[in-house]
């Protein structure tokens, strides 16, 4: 059996500013299914949200009041209150760990617009932030190779739980093929979110749920799982992320006739009104056939800010588009459409990145969670471009403090090693016995498109009733999938059946926590009950599997400075 002090499991920001936490004092391990600078973090663009100050006068409490009223009223406000006094500090200490932020003519960290943010405080590297930012941390974990080990390629299956306590992890080598059970004092959760499970998306095919429905198939709820982000600006048809930055910049979108439509539905601040209010207006558009060429195509025209500002502040989206579709921004719009983007729900925690279990805030001991995977609730219903970037720095490190402080007196519990491992031998063994006659390619595009179709920007009762028969019929179907590649060593293919596998779990949670809240709120936007009822639905979901089906809870949300109010932009 390996033995860690402390497992993380997930090396983006939020896993590795959790494991930089850690390491000082204890032994830990980063754990990650793909090479660790590949994980999706390295793919963000636009930005990270910090008050500085630097372009404008701000403030923390401006920062704090546009979250609140970007997520509908649903963040825990005493968590945004933490978390965006932290910010400032995150910063600097980024930018002492290494990373180059873009910068003013006076050399301070330059900070642009974005969706919903009253002021310009996003930081940035050009349009290459996340990379920016991972890979400085990944040099920071280098340097500290002697206590952080590091599982580069490497699957977490499940959770060890006893009771309360969380005791590890059952991983495997994909290399190699070998299940191993890795004992902890504290595993911390920072697996990303689940994107893929859509058919168009901004997501990496590592973002498959796995984290979340691990948790959740140990019996833990996961909270406001209905709430999914579609970001404006996604490439037509492939759903390939053009940064809210190239609107931050000064970026136009534009209906077929050639008209700026977002004046219809956010005059004050137009292109530049939080995601769930762009990307229903682009699809109100589409739906009304004023698409461009009458297709769901809208243009994000980027030509009047000119070739030098592009390449300077948006170099990535001008070759996405040029590799892609080979559209040059510089001379022509390119053709978006809304894409599904990220997870708001997620494993509940408290603020501290303790994992909690149920609407009492009851601890789940030895277990943390931090990033997209985690709910902790910032994001509420909706979450304002560059929060994310924040939110994963900011609560890694305060998972990390976390499970240092829980398993710096404690020793490790014992663990029944062959049982664990059994379990998960033996779902290798049924997936490669199981002689079915169906494709898992099959199972997993129809299940991209019933999600990306009745579970996208605009929902109603028939269509998620439509979604949760589907993946019902799907799950068994997936029963009877067929395997091709049987091996042991480097088999992607059966990790990808796992995935899909998570990926048909989370489906359903979503569309089920959909279904339940009739109300429309963020990101959540139901045409059959079109307003926010705050007398009904002002309250978190809590999902659990209760092993006979899927049950939903809700918890309280904590308000402190700011009373709900209507959301007009
Ligand atoms: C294209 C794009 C652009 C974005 N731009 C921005 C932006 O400009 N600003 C912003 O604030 N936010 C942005 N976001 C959102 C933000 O990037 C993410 O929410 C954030 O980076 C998530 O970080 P994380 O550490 O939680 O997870 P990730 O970076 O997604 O990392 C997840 C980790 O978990 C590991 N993992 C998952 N499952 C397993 C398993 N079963 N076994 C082992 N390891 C596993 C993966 O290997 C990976 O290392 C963007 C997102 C996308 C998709």
């Amino acid at each position: 059996m390996i033995k860690h002090d402390v497992v993380i499991v997930g090396s983006g920001l939020a896993g590795m500013r959790a494991a930089l936490e850690v390491c000082e004092n204890l032994d830990v391990a980063v754990l990650s299914k793909v090479y660790p600078t590949r994980s999706h973090s390295g793919a963000a663009q636009g930005g990270i949200a910090a008050s500085l100050g630097n372009s404008e006068s701000d403030s923390w409490e401006e920062h704090l009041y546009d979250t609140i009223k970007g997520g509908d009223f649903l963040c825990d406000q005493d968590a945004v209150e933490e978390y965006v006094k932290a910010a400032p500090r995150v910063i600097y200490e980024l930018e002492h760990f290494g990373c180059v932020f873009s910068r003013t003519p006076d050399g301070k960290i330059a900070q642009r617009s974005f969706g919903g943010h009253s002021k310009p405080r996003a930081c940035f590297s050009a349009d290459r932030t996340g990379h920016a930012i991972l890979h400085a941390l990944h040099e920071q974990l280098l340097k500290r190779s002697k206590s952080i080990k590091i599982y580069s390629e490497w699957f977490m299956h499940s959770l060890v739980l006893d009771g309360d306590s969380c005791n590890g992890i059952v991983v495997s080598d994909i290399r190699s093929g070998a299940v191993e059970v890795i004992q902890a004092k504290a595993v911390i959760f920072a697996t990303g979110g689940y994107g893929r499970v859509f058919n168009i998306t901004s997501n990496a095919f590592a973002s498959t749920a796995d984290g979340v429905m691990a948790a959740y198939n140990a019996g833990l709820p996961l909270e406001d799982a209905e709430f999914v982000q579609y970001h404006p600006s996604g490439l037509y048809r492939q759903g390939i992320l053009f940064s809210e930055a190239a609107r931050g910049e000064g970026g136009y979108l534009l209906n077929g006739k050639g008209e700026r439509f977002m004046e219809k539905y956010a005059p004050s601040r137009m292109e530049l009104a939080p995601r769930d209010i762009v990307a229903r207006a682009e699809q109100s558009e589409i739906d009304a056939g004023l698409g461009v060429d009458g297709k769901d195509i809208i243009h994000l025209d980027l030509r009047h800010l000119g070739k030098a500002r592009i390449m300077e502040r948006l170099p990535q989206i001008r070759q996405l588009g040029i590799d892609f579709i080979g559209v040059d921004c510089v001379t022509d719009p390119l053709p978006i459409q809304p894409t599904a983007h990220y997870s708001m729900g997620g494993i509940p925690t408290d603020k501290f990145g303790q994992v909690i279990k149920d609407a009492e805030g009851t601890p789940v001991k030895g277990l943390f969670a931090a990033g997209e995977c985690a709910c902790v609730s910032v994001h509420g219903a909706n979450r304002l471009g560059t929060n994310s970037l924040l939110e994963a720095v900011v609560f890694g490190e305060r998972a990390g403090r976390s499970a240092l402080e829980y398993a710096k007196n404690i020793s490790h519990a014992s663990i029944n090693e062959s049982h664990e491992k059994t379990k998960i031998l033996e779902l290798f063994e049924s997936i490669f016995q199981q002689n079915g006659d169906d494709s898992y390619n099959d199972i997993r595009n129809e299940m991209k498109k019933v999600m990306t179709e009745n579970c996208g920007v605009f929902r109603d009762e028939s269509r998620l009733q439509i979604c949760i028969e589907t993946i019902k019929k799907l799950k068994e179907r997936y029963k009877r999938g067929k395997i091709t590649d049987k091996g042991k060593l480097f088999n992607t293919e059966i990790y990808e059946v796992l995935e899909l596998g998570n990926m048909l779990g989370m489906a359903e949670i979503i569309a089920v926590g959909a279904i339940n809240r009739k109300e429309s709120r963020g990101g959540h936007s139901r045409t059959d009950y079109p307003k926010r009822d705050d007398e009904n639905f002002l309250k978190h979901s809590l999902i659990y599997n209760t092993g006979s089906g899927v049950v939903v809870k809700y918890k309280p949300v904590i308000i402190t400075k700011h009373q709900p109010a209507e959301r007009t932009y």
